[in-house]
């Protein structure tokens, strides 16, 4: 009889389990954190504000993964048009900024709009990086002002260090049409790539997790600390060890690496090179209704501590004690980029004022609830020395027999579907 050991009970870790499940193989689980779930968990103030680990919506297309979340908590779900803006130089503008720059500065909209049919009638040089195929794609103007600026604010380092690869349908690429008539008025057709989404009714994005943990193996409190591939057996740092016979791990592949018994310098050497990003968020719980129109907000200008803004209580009125409002702020850093300066504690009073600042509280608001935490593993950078680092390592762990899930083991942009169905394929493959 088959068993999986699966490492890690985020969304890969479950798609992991659910796969064998319904393959009739047995699986046992081992989690670091004394909850299961992940970044997909959530967690609730004592006096009731809902806040997710970094704010989490599920926009996936995939119709098979929407029955899987919705039929753990029984159809208990809310579903949403998604409300997008920005804010750029004390100016709030509805997204994406491309397809609606009416009201911006009349010599900046000229100026942008003259390079981006400039760019539509100019054969593109070599895309070498990410900042080449801005500007071929918007023009030198709206690229420097806007994504490479938040960009830079995102993943922490600039545009001309990342590649393209991860791209997809996440910039919206407008025809001329578009930006003209987003020039000329506010009345605007909303294309961000999230149109719509989902969310628990009760308990914040964790809320889907009810069904999928029932009935699991799950070892809480078990941080992997070792792994012996010759043997067959792992070690935890409280102590305990346990064999294994398939492995699917969805551990950082930074930390994972350095843990195998004999890992070669150079394989290690590479995945020092793996860089992310590092997410303080700031949670603040506010005794007014409706503080913003927009599901969450996009911040471009330097002086703002956060980059991005979402409004827990526009996802679930559930979310919030009745009569409330709440805004979780995300500050980003990396190791390798934009070490941490301050500690999350340090960063709540900052958050307050540029909410202040930007009109989104108020001076005389009654802030009822204040918090702050670190993501140590945000967002996957994808810099110039990813794609190389990622093969040495994954190559390695095919060798030696290891499947890495998720989004921090195959070190890619995926949101939890994918990481989810990341899980799934490593199942399979094990499976034959
Ligand atoms: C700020 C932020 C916002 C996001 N918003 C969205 C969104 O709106 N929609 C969306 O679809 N996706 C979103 N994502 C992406 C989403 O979080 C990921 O795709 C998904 O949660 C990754 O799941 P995972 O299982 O791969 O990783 P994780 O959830 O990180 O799971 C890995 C697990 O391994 C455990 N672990 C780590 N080290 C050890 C160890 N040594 N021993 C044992 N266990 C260990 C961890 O504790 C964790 O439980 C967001 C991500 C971030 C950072």
């Amino acid at each position: 009889m088959t068993e999986i050991t699966i490492l890690g009970t985020g969304m890969a870790g479950l798609g992991a389990a659910h796969c064998a499940r319904e393959e009739n193989v047995k699986s046992v689980m081992y989690e670091k954190n004394d909850h299961p779930g992940g970044h997909t968990a959530s967690w609730t103030s004592p006096d009731g504000f809902v806040f997710d680990e970094g704010p989490h919506i599920s926009f996936t297309q995939d119709e098979r993964i929407q029955s899987i979340l919705a039929d753990s908590i029984e159809g208990d779900v809310e579903q949403f048009s998604a409300y997008v803006n920005n804010r750029w130089q004390d100016q709030w503008i509805k997204h994406p900024a491309q397809c609606n720059l009416y009201g911006l500065p009349v010599d900046l909209v000229t100026r942008i709009l003259s390079d981006f049919t400039a760019a539509q009638y100019t054969e593109p040089g070599a895309i070498n990086n990410y900042a080449d195929w801005l500007v071929a794609s918007y023009g030198k103007t709206f690229a420097e002002t806007f994504p490479m600026e938040y960009g830079l604010r995102y993943h922490t380092t600039t545009a001309d260090n990342m590649s393209t690869d991860w791209l997809g349908p996440r910039l919206y690429r407008p025809a001329i049409e578009e930006i003209l008539r987003g020039a000329l008025t506010s009345d605007t057709d909303d294309v961000h790539y999230i149109s719509e989404f989902r969310y628990p009714t009760h308990g914040g994005f964790g809320g889907f997790l009810k069904k999928l943990l029932a009935g699991l193996e799950v070892n809480l409190s078990h941080r992997l600390v070792g792994v012996n591939t010759g043997t067959k057996q792992l070690a935890f740092a409280n102590g305990k060890q346990a064999g294994y016979e398939h492995l699917v791990s969805s551990i950082p592949l930074p930390e994972l690496v350095p843990m195998i018994e004999g890992v070669p310098g150079h394989v290690k050497a590479a995945a020092a090179k793996l860089a992310c990003t590092t997410c303080v968020t700031v949670n603040i719980g506010v005794a007014r209704e409706g503080i913003s129109p927009a599901h969450w907000t996009y911040f471009y200008d330097r002086d703002y501590i956060f980059t991005r803004l979402s409004f827990p209580d526009m996802f679930s009125s559930h979310c919030t004690p009745e009569g409330c409002s709440s805004v979780q702020a995300e500050i980003y850093y990396s190791k390798k980029y934009k070490p941490v300066d301050r500690s999350p504690e340090e960063c709540i009073e900052p958050v307050i004022k540029d909410l202040q600042r930007c009109g989104l509280l108020r001076e005389d608001d009654d802030i009822v609830f204040k918090d702050s935490r670190l993501i140590e593993y945000a967002n996957i950078i994808f810099d110039l020395d990813r794609k190389e680092a990622l093969d040495i390592v994954h190559g390695y762990l095919q060798e030696i027999g290891i499947h890495c899930a998720g989004r921090y083991g195959t070190w890619g942009y995926h949101w939890t579907d994918e990481s989810f169905k990341s899980g799934e394929s490593a199942i399979k493959t094990i499976l034959g």
